[in-house]
């Protein structure tokens, strides 16, 4: 079968567990011991650890307002290739005061083999999970939450699990699901997991929430009913974590109005991917993204009808 027909007939289920991809394309090649893909950065005084926990390919056939010729020409505008494009699962690490914060946890085992790298990387760069005192879950999704539990015990052992009040009930209550697909079915299940193991440092939070100094809450619902941002500010600078606005982002920057089979209302995630998009360009807010290009960090520019990420530099001093 050719690579395309098989890409476009897999389905989300299939998608989500890394199906499509070369056999050992997570692999680096040779005998040298893999580098650590993490990224450190400042803001202020806050240190910013970006860590890559692996990729997953998001195909057209996972998309809704384009089709995969669209979905082919942005690609190759962007100078990636349609078939293998590996949009990124990042995390980062917050370290400011006393406080080592991270936010997400990655997929763990849930999501197949070119994912689930975080807790390598997280050593990689010389960070202790035990030493986490907080986990910022942007919301509940298998790819946000999954790798907070590793073999049904908590990765973060000592780290109250931050969450949106609004996501930890709509993926507690089972109604929700009663009708859904299996896969919806699955993401449930693995979100109460990952609630009941942090049961008794469980810290919910509502809307536009103070989580830290300098770090405070966004409320960017759509994808899932609490998926929330992160905003942090320190003296003149500032980054917002923005989770899943954008999951394909060669299509996405161009098209905001393309949605993902992943989100539960796509009609709000629409309206909320163009809010947002037309704030951080008005006020020049530097973001970093859950699913952008490894790591993750950027300014968004306007371009024409749609925008375009503008790479932020590497930091030499930090
Ligand atoms: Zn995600």
């Amino acid at each position: 079968m050719h690579r395309r027909q098989f890409l476009t007939t897999v389905p989300l289920a299939g998608l989500a567990a890394g199906a499509g991809l070369p056999a050992g394309a997570d692999s680096h090649g040779g005998d040298a011991p893999a580098l650590p893909a993490a990224q450190r950065f400042r803001i202020g005084d806050m240190t910013v650890t970006a860590l890559s926990d692996g990729y997953l390919h998001i195909g057209p056939e996972a998309l809704s307002g384009i089709d995969a010729d669209g979905y082919d020409e942005l690609m190759r505008a962007a100078f990636r290739d349609p078939a293998t494009h590996p949009s990124a699962v990042n995390a980062f690490v917050i370290e400011s005061g006393d406080e080592t914060m991270i936010v997400d946890a990655g997929t763990g085992s849930a999501m197949g083999d070119t994912l689930g790298k975080l807790p390598a990387n997280l050593e990689g760069a010389g960070i202790d999970p035990a030493n986490v005192t907080r986990l910022l879950a942007t919301h509940l999704h298998p790819d946000h939450v999954g790798g907070a539990v590793l073999d049904g015990a908590a990765l973060f052992p000592n780290a109250e699990l931050v969450v949106s009040e609004t996501d930890r009930q709509f993926w507690s209550d089972e109604s929700n699901f009663a009708n859904a697909g299996d896969q919806a079915q699955s993401f449930a299940k693995l979100a109460q997991n990952v609630l009941s193991v942090y049961g008794d440092r469980l810290s919910p939070f509502d809307g536009e929430a103070d989580i830290a100094p300098g770090i405070t809450a966004m409320p960017l619902p759509g994808h899932t009913p609490g998926h929330s941002g992160f905003m942090l500010a320190s003296g003149d600078a500032g980054l917002l974590i923005w989770a899943d606005i954008v999951h394909v982002p060669p299509v996405q920057f161009a098209r905001p109005e393309v949605t993902i089979g992943f989100d539960v209302n796509p009609e709000q995630a629409a309206e909320t991917r163009a809010q947002i998009l037309d704030r951080v360009v008005s006020d020049r807010i530097m973001v970093a993204g859950s699913h952008m290009g490894f790591p993750g960090l950027a300014n968004i520019a306007q371009d024409g009808e749609g925008y375009r990420p503008v790479d932020a530099h590497w930091d030499y001093e930090a």
